[in-house]
């Protein structure tokens, strides 16, 4: 942490000011404000957004750094994806500390200073992946804060063995139980949710669970997740992971579960997806539930997509939600930013008074402007710290 005075600056759509950073946190905004003892910035006339918020990602198995993956397994076999996967991984002798490095560093080149990660756990890697990226969150603590969720992509009842990798995960460190479509990869809702809600509550831990099952069947995986959690009393500790469900036309059978995900401060997070129905930023807000976004996995073995730009992803969003004016456009940035923050159970990230001095320069007439043209980072601020500039961070990637 430090003491920064970033000069000439608009807090997003306003005139330009000026934002002092004492001691990691927003101390004043305004102008001519006391500058003694901090290192100064110039941000010359552009605009200041909060820190990013990039909540839904894979940081252990992305292929950044190789050359381009020619990907022969098309979209729309989950299992056939997630075999092909595992075995490419190891074929490939991917490095998860070193992937992640590269991953969370040009995340956090575009203003990301928050990561939740899924990290693999399955009988082929073991442990290595949580290990791998447990080493980055740590050598990037002054850079980017990372989450980590012990995720069994492989299955858990399918896969033998998997349930007591999670349990070494979780005492390993692992910030959040994973878990992934009970129906349609398990077959076996009861035996995973069990298991899963289980290990969370011997560890003390929320869970985070991908959800990617459709229509009713997804509606029904959800209430077997709900049920579950308003028992333990999980108040502030559930997220599902896309829950394309929540999507279906059908108010009748998705509000009555809207409904218990805010009563349940329960976040969900989404990657803004433009080939599915997806939970929308008014119907999540109007409903108290913490809305976060994400990459999703990026340029990895299950596709080409996403580069850890979440200024980008904010665009997704507004896209996804239909959202247009200056203020709907400000709730896609939020999505992407302090809201997301909150939907990880961390501060907001906001241009305030009091929060966490995380701060991102980047060009453009206006917020919205920034947003629809993926507008170049100038400056990042972590607590204080400027840790990218132009966008490249200081610290290079292995
Ligand atoms: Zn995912």
């Amino acid at each position: 942490m430090s003491d920064l005075l970033i000069k000439n600056v608009r807090v997003l759509d306003g005139d330009p000011t000026e934002i002092l950073i004492r001691d990691g946190r927003i101390a004043a905004i305004g102008d001519r404000l006391d500058q003694a003892g901090a290192a100064v910035e110039d941000a010359g006339g552009r605009i200041a957004l909060p820190g990013l918020t990039e909540a839904h990602t894979h940081l252990d198995k992305s292929l950044l750094g190789y050359p381009w993956y020619h990907n022969d397994v098309g979209g729309g076999n989950l299992m056939a994806m997630i075999d092909n996967e595992r075995q490419m991984k190891k074929r490939l002798g991917l490095d998860p500390h070193v992937q992640s490095m590269r991953h969370a560093l040009q995340t956090a080149s575009f203003g990301a200073t928050l990561i939740r990660s899924h990290v693999d756990i399955d009988t082929t890697g073991g442990l290595s992946a949580l290990e791998g990226v447990m080493e980055t969150a740590e050598k990037l603590a002054d850079v980017v804060e990372i989450q980590t969720v012990a995720f069994p992509q492989s299955g858990l009842m399918i896969s033998p063995g998997t349930a007591n990798l999670l349990d070494e995960a979780m005492k390993m460190g692992a910030d959040l139980m994973g878990g992934l479509d009970p129906c349609g990869v398990d077959r076996d809702p009861k035996g995973h949710l069990d298991t899963i809600f289980a290990l969370a509550e011997k560890h003390g831990k929320g869970i985070d669970i991908h959800l990617h099952e459709r229509g009713e069947l997804g509606a029904f995986s959800m209430e077997q997740i709900l049920n579950r959690a308003e028992a333990l009393g999980m108040k502030g500790m559930l997220t599902v992971s896309h829950a394309f469900c929540l999507g279906m036309p059908d108010p009748a059978r998705v509000n009555p579960l809207l409904e218990r995900l805010g009563a349940l401060e329960a976040s969900i997070m989404t990657t803004a997806p433009a080939s599915s129905p997806a939970p929308l930023v008014k119907q999540m807000a109007e409903y108290g539930i913490r809305f976060g976004a994400g990459n999703d996995g990026i340029q990895d073995i299950w596709g080409p997509y996403g580069n850890g730009d979440m200024l980008e992803r904010a665009k997704f969003v507004g896209l996804r939600s239909n959202l247009r004016s200056d203020a709907e456009m400000y709730m896609a940035l939020d999505v992407c930013s302090g809201g997301g923050a909150q939907a990880m159970g961390m501060e907001r990230r906001e241009l305030k008074v009091g929060a966490p001095g995380d701060v991102v320069i980047v060009e453009g007439i206006a917020v919205a402007h920034a947003i629809v043209h993926h507008a170049p980072r100038k400056l990042v601020v972590k607590a204080g710290r400027v840790t990218a500039r132009d966008g490249e961070t200081l610290m290079t990637a292995p």
